[in-house]
């Protein structure tokens, strides 16, 4: 388990005062509480952060419960997907792996006892008159005309829909609560409905299953959880929980509602996820531009960074959206320490070194990891013909330009110093070729007489380079909120730039044996991790994150620009 220094929020403020107070005896119990819907996303993150992180600061206990109540949503994979991605977070939860489905039969006896005392009714409304009846934010409910039954006739629907002796829509219990609250969820909720679906679980065994809010408080009180914490749009479910909890005399952990954790250029409701997946405009949930944490796995992010993401958003009460450069701070923050630097041109422009030997073949020494000396150095090759990126030459440059121009020096990194002699281009005018010289006395990157290039190029082995896939990506969505206009579906923003593949890139030759999940940093490029998908005959790279980061870079030239205009209106 991730390490946690004592962290100070509003949470930890009402945990303290428990403690004082003695009103858990001291017990710190948290529950991450997942619906197997979909797979976990980073606002899940945030949750898993939050509640294992508390459990671990008290010296308390976290379970990882499932709230399995609607099997027409709810699926095998998504159970499997969503403990490996708690785990792969760094988290355990021991032996307390449960299921509300676990719960089922209890539950129901619960429902039994609240129709024995004449908190429930079935109802026999179709699902659009319940609908109708339940009223507005302004306008109060109107009772069901079933609402008045005699016990012994609840009793026995409630078996009947138990048994099979309603089709789905035909029967529902409800709590007999207030038609008139302010709370509509206390407008005499459902409780149980009947699902003509088989459980993962349960399999065949139910054929009415309870409402989430009939299993969820609950569930919290049978695991002795002490501190139930979700996200604010509970915070009007609480007095039904209370109401459920109350009236089977059940005992009550205290809830306490957070802020959910919006993210900048992407959408973290699972419904909206799912749609990505279905409709194919990703590949899978796992597509390393979704904000899922298997997605986010796959796109090179690192437990850590996510945690410390986490950590830096913190808690609150108030609803806001984290700019996705935060989130890309910490992965990039956490990749400068531990990712190899290897050099590899995904853009090549053809190099010759014109008095470099016909024959000779090179090993010079790289260093792997100037952020980290344990990590060594490695020899790559070089050679007469190599690349270096398109981008590091212009005939005819700007004078902000200083890396390779003709008739200008720049150094190869670990090697030689060069200097452009001559371009060779094709019949259309394009550069194909560039005629170079190195120095000699230059191997390793420096020369003897002191003089010092003003730019370092990354470069490749033509012989010796390896053909590989990089896979460059970009935000998903190419607005910062894809859910604000509400006349437009939110796939309408989808950038249709968010994936764009380079084939064949050319890496240095130690990337042969890179292992799906390694993660490199490509010299001056970006960072990349090693694809699930890579083999050795076909390695593929996803971009992580570029080095720096393109965001400020926007923002500074705006005020770069305004200055300069300044600067000429006041010589005019
Ligand atoms: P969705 O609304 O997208 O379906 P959900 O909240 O219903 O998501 P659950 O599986 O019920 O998904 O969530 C499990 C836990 O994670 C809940 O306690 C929920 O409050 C929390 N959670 C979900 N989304 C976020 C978020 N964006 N930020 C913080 N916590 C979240
Ligand atoms: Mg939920």
């Amino acid at each position: 388990m991730p390490e946690t220094e004592a962290k100070r929020n509003f949470i930890t403020e009402i945990i303290d005062e428990h403690n004082e107070t003695d009103r858990y005896q001291g017990r710190v119990h948290t529950r991450f509480p997942p619906e197997p819907n979909g797979y976990l996303h980073i606002g899940h993150a945030k949750s898993i952060c939050l509640n294992f992180g508390i459990a671990q600061q008290y010296g308390g206990l976290c379970n990882l419960r499932f709230d399995d109540t609607n099997p027409a949503k709810e699926e095998q994979e998504y159970i499997d997907a969503i403990i490996d991605d708690v785990r792969w977070l760094g988290y355990d939860w021991g032996v307390r792996l449960f299921f509300a489905s676990d719960y089922f039969d209890q539950l129901y006896d619960m429902a039994v006892d609240l129709i024995r005392i004449g908190r429930a009714y079935v109802d026999q409304l179709s699902p659009d008159e319940i609908r109708a009846y339940r009223g507005t934010l302004t306008a109060p409910g109107i009772e069901s005309p079933y609402r008045d039954r005699p016990v012994e006739e609840n009793l026995a629907l409630f078996e009947k829909m138990r048994a099979g002796g309603f089709q789905e829509g035909e029967a529902v219990l409800r709590a007999k609560i207030d038609m008139s609250s302010g709370n509509i969820n206390l407008r005499d909720p459902v409780m149980y409905r009947i699902l003509d679906t088989p459980h993962p679980r349960t399999g065949d065994t139910w054929r009415i299953y309870p409402m989430y809010d009939f299993a969820h408080g609950q569930s919290d009180s049978l695991e002795g959880i002490t501190h139930s914490i979700c996200t604010l749009e509970y915070e009007d479910h609480r007095p039904l929980y209370d109401w459920y909890l109350d009236n089977i005399e059940l005992y009550h952990p205290q809830q306490i509602e957070f802020a959910r954790l919006n993210l900048s250029h992407t959408v973290l409701s699972k419904r909206k996820l799912i749609r990505l997946v279905q409709e194919g405009y990703v590949d899978g949930w796992d597509d390393p531009r979704m904000p899922t944490i298997s997605g986010l796995r796959r796109r090179g992010y690192t437990p850590e960074a996510i945690r410390e993401f986490c950590d830096e958003v913190g808690v609150g009460k108030v609803k806001g959206v984290v700019a996705l450069h935060k989130l890309e701070y910490h992965i990039r923050h956490d990749l400068n320490k531990r990712a190899n630097r290897v050099m590899a041109v995904l853009n090549p422009l053809r190099v010759v070194i014109e008095n470099y030997p016909e024959d000779l073949t090179e090993e010079l020494d790289a260093i792997n990891n100037p952020e980290d000396a344990s990590a060594g150095t490695r020899k790559v090759p070089f050679a007469k013909v190599l690349y270096i990126e398109r981008e590091d030459f212009i005939e005819d440059p700007p004078r902000k330009f200083f890396r390779l121009a003709p008739g200008r020096e720049v150094r190869l990194r670990y090697a030689y110093f060069i200097t452009c002699q001559e371009v060779i281009k094709d019949a259309n005018g394009e550069v194909i070729e560039l005629r170079c010289t190195y120095d000699p006395e230059t191997r390793g990157g420096s020369a003897p007489d002191g003089r010092r290039p003003k730019a370092t190029l990354h470069w490749v082995a033509a012989a010796h380079a390896i053909e590989a896939e990089a896979r460059l990506y970009d935000t998903l969505f190419s607005v910062e909120n894809p859910e604000a206009d509400r006349d437009q579906d939110f796939t309408a923003f989808i950038n249709p730039q968010s994936l764009q593949v380079v084939h064949p890139a050319l890496v240095e030759p130690s990337l042969a044996t890179a292992q799906p999940g390694d993660r490199f940093q490509f010299e001056r490029l970006a960072y990349f991790v090693v694809d699930a998908d890579s083999t050795s005959e076909r390695l593929v790279f996803n971009r992580t994150v570029t080095l720096r980061d393109q965001w400020k870079k926007q923002q500074k030239k705006q005020p770069r620009r305004r200055k300069q205009r300044r600067a000429k209106r006041s010589q005019s």
